[in-house]
């Protein structure tokens, strides 16, 4: 397949010599899996064509926010009117209000929502307000979920993980993750005894509730249930970081699916990204109004951007909301999902292959391992060369999958059946080959 000049070569070795490490976030540069980045020429629906033009059938969909494919008509449309009228204003427009709308009507936690144009700006934002708020400084996040690259955020577990972490970026100063507390995901004992010692000085808990940068890990309906004990108990917040699982896993995001199993559940903060973008750069946070009248110009806590609630990203996300909000979206979307999921699980056991997986919504993992991993040191123990191997038979096969063994995978509105089968057909000679 591959043509004798092979362009995706070519344009990383001139993308190498101005730009590091040849892209512009790191895991593109698939240093996990090793091999050539494949260079995007076009996307159309559940595929794009690389340099080569090969074509892919793509299970990234940039990450998560491409959820009805690339290039919908009428999320082209929308983008399309929108350019015309202007590219920013950094004034105030009706259709920010319209989004506000979308996500409040779908998300019944929240009530006020602000507009920003990264994740990690969201997050980065929801844990000021947290501080501001409570008046505390001390937060906990959990091994294995990311939320953005903020500097308070960038921190692994500390040896014995009920302790405060160290920074995992160079140029992160120790003081600045002092109040980052990291404690092991689905681990009850270790949360309940961060709060018997810092109950108090905390203002959030902050957690990827379907963790999908640790592949697919969902938080066990007790830990989550303890989770929200103990911040009421204490008077933290508990935030949901729902840039990866927001209108992804289910139109009300994954509390909606813990909400289902726990009467009354809701946090107190989300943060959203991706979809609510529809693929441009839009994310957000939101609560209840008292909480967000915190906010400047109300209140005490500041936060801004230039390019805040752009009309391009803004009517490509409410062209996005409204279209996965009929009724039939999520039900199909799901039946999808599982059926490339059961797919592969059965593929893997014709071949013998140790293999775990598990989906919701759009949104799927699977492991190189007997059973489903429940925190961050056990989804590490996934076979990394045999993933390798799999990721480039895949490659090699015109199937895309994220290049590293801790990223969750998504399935589009615009992937078909013949999709999936095709997949599955390259998993089955891919899996025996391993
Ligand atoms: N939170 C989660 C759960 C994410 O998955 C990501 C990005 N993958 C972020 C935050 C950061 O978002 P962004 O890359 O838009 O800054």
């Amino acid at each position: 397949m591959t043509p004798n000049i092979d362009k995706n070569q070519q344009l990383f070795d001139r993308a190498r010599a101005l730009i590091p490490g040849g892209v512009n976030s790191p895991v593109r540069a698939f240093r996990a899996v090793g091999g050539t980045p494949r260079f995007v020429q076009r996307a159309q629906g559940a595929y794009f064509w690389d340099a080569n033009g090969q074509k892919f059938i793509d299970y990234i969909g940039s990450w998560g926010p491409m959820i009805l494919g690339h290039g919908h008509p009428r999320v082209l449309e929308a983008v399309q009117q929108a350019v015309l009228e202007g590219f920013s204003y950094g004034a105030p427009t009706e259709r920010e209000i319209e989004l506000a709308e979308e996500i409040a009507r779908h998300v019944p936690s929240v009530e006020m929502v602000r507009l920003v144009s990264s994740g990690t700006e969201a997050a980065m934002s929801a844990i000021r307000l947290a501080r501001g708020a409570t008046g505390r400084s001390r937060i906990i996040k959990f091994e294995g979920c990311y939320h953005g690259h903020a500097d308070a955020l960038l921190v692994k577990a500390g040896s014995g993980l009920a302790t405060f972490g160290h920074p995992t970026s160079a140029g992160v100063p120790p003081e600045v993750v002092q109040h980052t507390m990291v404690l092991e995901y689905n681990n009850i004992q270790q949360l309940e005894e961060a709060f018997a010692t810092h109950g108090k000085e905390l203002a959030c808990v902050i957690i990827e509730a379907i963790a999908g940068n640790m592949n697919f890990v969902r938080a066990s309906v007790p830990f989550m249930k303890r989770c929200r004990e103990l911040c009421t108990q204490h008077g933290a917040l508990l935030v949901f970081d729902e840039v990866m699982t927001g209108f992804r896993v289910a139109l009300g995001g994954a509390q909606s699916v813990y909400a289902r199993q726990i009467p009354g559940f809701a946090p107190d903060m989300t943060v959203m990204g991706k979809v609510i973008g529809g693929g441009m750069p839009l994310a957000a946070f939101g609560g209840p109004r008292a909480l967000m009248e915190r906010l400047a110009p109300l209140g005490p806590v500041y936060q801004a951007g230039t390019l805040s609630g752009n009309p391009v990203a803004t009517a490509c996300g409410l062209a996005t909301l409204k279209e996965i909000a009929r009724p039939e979206f999520f039900p199909a979307l799901a039946k999808k999902t599982q059926s490339l999921v059961e797919g592969l699980k059965s593929a893997a056991s014709e071949a013998g292959l140790p293999f775990a997986a598990d989906c919701e919504g759009g949104m799927f993992g699977f492991f190189l391992l007997p059973q489903l991993p429940q925190n961050y040191p056990a989804v590490m123990k996934s076979d990394a060369p045999k993933f390798g191997k799999l990721f480039h038979g895949l490659l090699d096969r015109g199937v895309y999958i994220a290049p590293a063994l801790y990223e969750a995978g998504f399935v589009s509105w615009a992937h078909t059946d013949a999709d999936i089968a095709q997949t599955l057909q390259a998993a089955r000679e891919v899996f025996k080959a391993l």
